[in-house]
């Protein structure tokens, strides 16, 4: 069931949306090389709870950390550890979401730390970029899979590889809500959508297959080729205009 937000829930959802967004900001300017995962980690949980927020994804089904940290081949769900660090060249893909009086947010980016490849820089662009092509059709009236069906579109000339093992979601008092959002193309419309509805978009885009495999710490998500990958997420509401995003870094 997907649920729909009242006002009164809606106004929590931006509130914790919007901590997220800062926690977003504080992050990307804490990357740099030579500091860890796990200092990443410590930096941003110690940040979310300075805020007045829950880190979600702590214990989320055993998930050791509040921040997935995951780096260049690794597409989703990286665990910090003090011993992996990040070094120039690299790229860095920040997931994380926070518990705010009982409303979930959940936003993920990738960040260049020093100076990386033209190829790798129009991955990192053209993920995000196929996040904003997908939330043009987010709107009431509209179907689910318009959504995604312009998420694969925006990709297509690329050659990109688009992760299937791993979708967007529904979002609210739950971190992971009905409806499951794919990233690539559908051949059925999917749910109408509705204003009041909160999704997280989140494409996950590779340089080469769409393939992912599992580490043996049953958490990390590899590209199966080795090919470096990009995540791009933010946490939208659905209204009977402009979708609104919720979690983007203050300016
Ligand atoms: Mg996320
Ligand atoms: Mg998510």
């Amino acid at each position: 069931m997907i649920t729909i937000k009242n006002e009164e829930q809606i106004a929590l959802m931006r509130e914790s949306c919007r901590l997220l967004g800062i926690v977003h900001k504080e992050l990307k300017e804490f990357l740099r090389p030579g500091v860890s995962t796990l200092d990443v980690d410590s930096f941003g949980e110690s940040l979310i709870r300075k805020l007045g927020g829950i880190p979600n994804f702590k214990n989320y089904n055993g998930f050791p950390a509040a921040i997935c940290v995951s780096i260049n081949d690794e597409v989703v769900h990286g665990i910090p550890k003090a011993e992996r660090i990040i070094r120039d060249g690299d790229i860095v893909s920040l997931d994380c979401g926070l518990i705010y009086k009982g409303y979930h947010s959940d936003a993920a980016r990738t960040h260049a730390v020093g100076d990386v490849s033209d190829n790798v820089k129009a991955l990192i662009r053209d993920t995000e970029k196929s996040f904003w092509d997908g939330i043009k059709m987010a709107k009431a009236g509209n179907h689910l899979y318009d959504i995604s069906n312009a998420i694969a579109e925006s990709l297509l000339d690329g050659g990109y590889g688009i992760v299937r093992d791993l979708t967007g979601h529904g979002i609210g008092t739950h971190l992971h809500e009905d409806p499951s959002i794919p990233n690539f193309e559908m051949r059925r419309r999917g749910p109408k959508l509705k204003q009041g509805m909160t999704l997280a978009i989140e494409p996950m885009v590779t340089l080469g297959t769409d393939d992912v495999e599992w580490l043996d710490d049953n958490w990390t998500v590899v590209t199966a080729d080795g090919s470096w990958a990009s995540h791009y997420e933010n946490t939208i509401l659905i209204t009977d205009g402009e979708p609104e995003v919720l979690t983007l870094e203050p300016v």
